[in-house]
């Protein structure tokens, strides 16, 4: 590895660090766990992977209720930082979700073509509610809009990676939220 710390790149501008994030959570968690009180039985937090693991994991920890965890696999993206606008379903939910409260856990709301497709799925499928959790939404982009109940950011269309989001599958060990300044090397 060229330089002494992956984690501290001169070719990494730092966006949210980790203390930032830390803190904007647990407000996002103190409001779930207030908005889901007297429905938290029935609750599922369904994380979007990969990118959503590092998020989702800080997540639960700040929503104080008995909540359940499930997965669902989607892939809209090569190894690239355009949308190829092909979303596919590649690992569904391990428990059924008629009669549950869902809630979307995800990384990032870019174009919102991912969410569309995902919302109107889970939506076929009995749930007594669906909302959408996500930490960033690049705004100017987000052309289906789609609605996001608890977000974390809105940021400028720049490709973001860190904290679970990867460019072809790295930097998703990052703990902080940052910008790639050349994809170079
Ligand atoms: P959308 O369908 O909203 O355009 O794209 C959503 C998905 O694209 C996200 O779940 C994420 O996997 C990927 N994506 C969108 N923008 C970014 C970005 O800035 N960085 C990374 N690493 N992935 C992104």
């Amino acid at each position: 590895m060229a330089s002494e710390s992956f984690f501290t790149d001169d070719n990494i501008e730092v966006m949210f660090d980790a203390e930032t994030l830390q803190a904007r959570i647990v407000e996002l968690g103190a409001a779930i766990a207030r908005d889901y009180q007297d429905d938290a039985d029935d609750l599922v937090l369904i994380g979007i992977l990969k990118g959503c693991f590092v998020f989702l994991a800080d997540l639960v920890r700040a929503v104080d209720l008995p909540l359940a965890v499930d997965f669902i696999g989607l892939s809209s993206y090569g190894d690239s930082t355009e949308s190829s606008g092909v979303v596919r379903l590649t690992t569904d939910v391990s428990k059924s979700i008629e009669g549950r409260h869902v809630l979307v856990v995800e990384d990032i709301v870019d174009t919102g073509l991912t969410m569309n497709y995902l919302l109107e799925n889970l939506r076929t499928r009995g749930p007594k509610s669906v909302k959408l959790c996500s930490l960033l939404e690049k705004p100017d982009k987000n052309t289906s809009g789609i609605k996001i109940d608890y977000l974390g950011f809105s940021i400028p269309d720049k490709f973001v990676i860190g904290y679970g989001l990867d460019y072809a599958e790295r930097y998703r060990n990052l703990p902080y939220v940052g910008v790639l300044k050349s994809t170079d090397g």
